[in-house]
């Protein structure tokens, strides 16, 4: 995964600002420095973590605020929020990523992300049927993963 192009970020940055300005919310630069943290993390991330990163970056927000503006980067497309099983919500950038679904793992919480264009069929064929605007939707397959290094995998007590 990389890192997206300055061109993009400005698009982001742009499509963010127009929001705010319709919703008659500042443009605080706190806010345009959570986007731009956001958009420079790759995967996933909890809030906790967003901010954490943050702090080591010495840019100067509450928690209240990483919280706050995240679910303002929700609404406007930006950001999306999973609750994957009863675990602390991740979010991922949203803008021009591509489009994936996750695969769980119950043992390590290990995320993989896997791609089939058949469900976008299915999700532009339902829409279609039921006259419905999609906005989005969430797919999370939950099981084992089947790596060597998977901690309390079924079975790898005989390697301990
Ligand atoms: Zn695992
Ligand atoms: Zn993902």
């Amino acid at each position: 995964m990389t890192l997206i192009p300055k061109r993009q970020l400005e698009e982001v940055r742009r499509i963010f600002s127009d929001f705010l300005r319709d919703r008659g919310q500042r443009q605080t630069p706190e806010r345009f420095a959570i986007l731009d943290e956001v958009y420079a993390t790759s995967g996933h991330f909890d809030a906790d973590e967003l901010y954490v990163g943050l702090k080591e970056k010495e840019v100067g927000v509450s928690r209240a605020t990483v919280y706050n503006t995240l679910d303002l980067l929700i609404e406007c497309d930006l950001v999306v929020k999973h609750q994957f099983g009863n675990k602390q919500a991740k979010y991922e950038r949203a803008y021009s990523y591509w489009q994936h679904d996750h695969l769980i793992c119950m043992d390590c919480n290990e995320l993989f992300e896997f791609c089939d264009p058949r469900i976008q069929g299915i999700q532009e064929m339902v829409a279609d049927i039921y006259q419905f605007e999609v906005k989005h939707h969430s797919l999370h397959i939950y099981g084992h993963c089947r790596r060597e290094n998977c901690p309390n995998r079924p079975g790898s007590e005989a390697h301990s």
